[in-house]
Parts: structure tokens; C-alpha cells; sequence
């Protein structure tokens, strides 16, 4: 069996030959099969090649989730990690990146399949099904393979308690059943649990009372997706609570693991909402002395209990890095998704200014759709206007903040957009150049990948 060179189809000989759809061709006195990388010849591969199966995180201590919303870039990660101690999660998307993608959990691991199988990338990758929210998405992504589900519970987080007076919450508080509350008041109330030597976790009682109001429900969501699909599958299991408008703060972290932990809940990683802004595809907003301090008692919360702490929105976060690779002693995953198509988008600036110039116009009047998925703060009037911008500039749009931003959020109406007859505006041109300049776009890729890894301390 080769693949050829181009990436683009399988070519398969011999015995096997039946097990594949394709068309059959005859070279001189050979009978090969011409096969289009579909998601029907990838769960052949996965058959006979058991290394292009995803696998679990655990047993490696820097894991990566690596999202690649074209299915174009996981050579490009594979070739910067393969002689790395970093394990990647190469398939990652969310239920929302799907639908603004026009993608399939099928689609997505294909790729991912594909691009192990072709670089022969034998060391293991995980598939994780990110941010799924109901039992629904849940079988979904385990009916297709994947490796890990990341249980967002934000819908289960009662925010709207998060601020409200001490009465709100006592009147809510009330309302449980007089055993539960009994049994959690025993268990936390005026407690204090040691972290590690100098650290401890304690509940007072008007902080213990919000807590279980707003991260209760959260709780028994988790318990009951876990419990119906999860238990006894061989996935690994991350508990999201970062998309909520307030940060987890480390009682709550503590609270809601000890909870899960206690009814045999397997947790691999947990992703709390840490202080500060991490927004998408640019560096941390916020005080990164204060991060570190709260940070470093969400890493010992899940050093006690034995997952990783789980960094989403890991595009950028230069400043923030190296604080996550010390204090977590290099045991961590991280995740990135945005970045790898704004690598895509800065090829396309530099050798496709015609392209780029089209795009950067159609993101900026569509940023306001965009908005509705994605919460991010640019500014449009910093934006330099594209009519006043040399070719030759066009990529310095991907070196700044706003533009960054509107680049990133939109790319989901870029990839959809069609003309009024119906053909799509952007995206046959897109692949058509990004396969055309793959090696530019690898290596891009490469490079700044590299240097997310560099500023953690992980290569
Ligand atoms: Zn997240």
C-alpha cells in the first residue's frame, strides 16, 4: 500500500485491494485500486493500521489539542511534534465549529487519520469531541471514535446567581431536599481541606451557599452524562466549566472534582475559567502576577486528584505560557484550534493578496454575525483599511490584535459564504491554494506552533 505523493489519494495493491472503494486500474501486469481519501477508506485504515486509531491522553504529561478546522494542517503539527515529548490531539472541534465549518465528526478524525497515516506517525493522537453539551453530541462523537469528551456544563452554571444578594441565594439554597443539604453542609461548611503543604481550601458559609447554588446542577449534569455513556468506555473524560461569565474560583474547582471523584466519576483533565481574559487567537488579558498565583492552586487542585488541568483557549497566550508549564511541573493539556487557520489566512496574505484582500474585506462586514458566536473585544477603527495597504504589508494584519480577531471569529461565514448562484465565494479558492502551497502553509505552521511550545517549555 503507498500513498501518493501528492496527499491526495491512496493508492492500494494486493489483498486488501477489496476492502477499499476506489476504481481499479491495471499498470503493465498490475492490478492497483486509485482510492479517494474518504471517511468510508479511513475506518479501513483504522482497521488495519491500529496507530491511526486515536488514543487516550493519559500515561503523557504534555498533551495538545492541535484543532484543525480545514483538515489541511495536522502534517504541519505532526512534523513539529514527532520527536517531541508533546502528544497531540490532532481531531478537536466543538459542536459550534462543526456547524460554522460545515463539517462531521466523520470528517474531522478523517483528516486526522489520513494525515497520520500519510506521515507515518506511529507515536499515538487523540480525538477529542470539544465542548459537547447534551447526551446527543455526546454518543455522537463516541459513536465515531473519538478518543475524548469534553463535557462543557456552562448551560448548568448558574451565573445568574454568580452576583445576586446574599437573600436570592439563600431562598434558592433552601429549596434543596433537607438530606442533601445535610449531607453537603457536613462534608464542606467551615471545613478547610489541605491542597498540598501550605495550601488549603476553605468554605465559609455565605461562599459555600453560592457555590452549591450556581455549580450543583453542573454537578449532576456531569454525573448523569458520565454515568449514561461514559463509564466503562475507554475515553478519557474532561469537565469544561470555562465558557461562564465569571472566573471558576478555586473553591468551586475543588468542590465540583470532589463531588464527581466521590461517585467514581474517571476524571482525566479538568478546564476551569481562569482570571483574566483568554480570548481567541491573541495573547492574555489581564494581570499575569494575579493569574499565576490563582493558577498555580487550580494546577495543585488537580495534582491532588490526579488529572491535568485543561488550558482552553490556548491560541497566543505567550505571556501565560511558561506560567503554565512551571506550575503545573509539565503535566498539562493545552488547546488551540483558532491559531492553525489564522496560519492559513497569513499564506494567504503573503502569496495571495488578491484573495486575502477579498476575505479581510467580507470579514469586516460580517464581523457582527461573527459576534454572536464569539466574544471578543477589537476594535475595527484600529484597523488599518485595506485600500491604503501595499501587498506587500498585508501580512503585518496577522501581527496585530484587532485585525487578528476579526480574522479568527469570522471564519466559519469565510468558509460558508456563497454567491447568489449558489457556488461558494471562498472556499474552493482556499483549498485549492492551501493545497497548491502546502509546504508554505506546514511550515507556517511549524514555526508558530514552535514557538507556543518554546514559550512553554516543551520542546
Ligand atoms: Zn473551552
Amino acid at each position: 500500500m503507498t500513498y501518493s505523493g501528492s496527499g491526495g489519494e491512496l493508492i492500494v495493491s494486493g489483498p486488501d485491494m477489496a476492502l477499499f472503494e476506489g476504481t481499479e486500474e491495471s499498470y503493465q501486469d498490475r492490478i492497483f485500486k486509485r482510492c479517494p481519501l474518504t471517511v468510508g477508506n479511513s475506518v479501513t485504515i483504522r482497521k488495519l493500521f491500529d496507530f491511526t486509531n486515536p488514543k487516550s491522553i493519559k500515561g503523557h504529561d504534555i498533551t495538545i489539542g492541535l484543532g484543525d478546522r480545514l483538515g489541511l494542517a495536522s502534517p504541519g503539527h505532526i512534523r513539529l511534534i514527532r520527536e517531541l515529548g508533546v502528544f497531540p490531539v490532532l481531531a478537536q472541534q466543538s459542536i459550534r465549529e462543526l456547524n460554522l465549518t460545515g463539517r462531521t465528526y466523520e470528517d474531522v478524525l478523517a483528516a486526522a487519520v489520513w494525515a497520520v497515516f500519510r506521515e507515518g506517525y506511529t507515536k499515538g493522537y487523540g480525538a477529542d469531541g470539544d465542548h459537547l453539551k447534551t447526551h446527543e453530541e455526546v454518543k455522537y462523537a463516541l459513536r465515531c471514535g473519538y478518543s475524548m469528551i469534553t463535557l462543557d456544563c456552562s448551560e448548568h452554571i448558574r451565573n445568574d446567581f454568580a452576583s445576586a444578594p446574599q437573600d436570592a441565594i439563600d431562598a434558592q439554597y433552601e429549596k434543596l431536599p433537607a438530606d442533601e443539604m445535610r449531607a453537603l453542609e457536613s462534608e464542606y461548611l467551615n471545613k478547610s481541606f489541605p491542597i498540598d503543604g501550605e495550601m488549603t481550601i476553605e468554605f465559609n458559609e455565605a461562599d459555600f451557599k453560592r457555590m452549591i447554588v450556581v455549580y450543583l446542577p453542573a454537578v449532576k449534569h456531569a454525573q448523569s452524562i458520565y454515568d449514561g455513556l461514559l463509564k466503562g468506555a475507554r475515553v478519557d473524560f474532561e469537565l469544561s466549566i470555562d465558557e461562564t461569565m465569571t472566573p471558576t474560583s478555586p473553591q468551586s474547582h475543588f468542590y465540583v472534582v470532589n463531588e464527581l471523584i466521590k461517585r467514581n466519576v474517571d476524571i482525566a483533565s479538568v478546564a476551569p475559567r481562569f482570571i483574566g481574559e483568554f480570548q481567541k487567537g491573541i495573547d492574555y488579558r489581564g494581570d499575569v502576577r494575579a493569574f499565576e498565583g490563582e493558577f498555580l492552586i487550580h494546577a495543585k487542585i488537580a495534582e491532588k486528584f490526579g488529572y491535568k488541568l485543561s488550558v482552553h483557549s490556548g491560541s497566543d497566550k505567550f505571556s501565560v505560557f511558561p506560567a503554565v508549564g512551571r506550575l503545573t511541573g509539565n503535566i498539562y493539556h493545552l488547546k488551540t484550534a483558532g491559531t492553525n487557520w489564522l496560519e492559513a489566512v497569513r499564506v494567504i496574505a503573503a502569496k495571495a493578496p488578491g484573495l486575502y484582500r477579498e476575505l479581510h474585506v467580507f470579514a469586516l462586514e460580517n464581523l457582527a454575525e461573527a459576534k454572536k458566536y464569539y466574544h471578543t473585544t477589537e476594535n475595527v477603527a484600529n484597523i488599518a483599511d485595506i485600500n491604503s495597504v501595499s501587498d506587500a504589508e498585508l501580512p503585518d494584519y496577522l501581527e496585530r490584535d484587532d485585525s487578528r480577531q476579526v480574522l479568527h471569529i469570522t471564519y466559519g461565514l469565510v468558509l460558508q459564504a456563497v454567491s447568489s448562484d449558489g457556488t461558494p465565494l471562498f472556499r474552493d479558492r482556499i483549498f485549492k491554494f492551501l493545497r497548491e502551497n502546502e509546504s508554505d502553509y506546514l511550515e507556517a505552521l511549524e514555526k508558530h506552533i514552535g514557538r507556543h511550545l518554546s514559550a512553554l517549555g516543551a520542546n
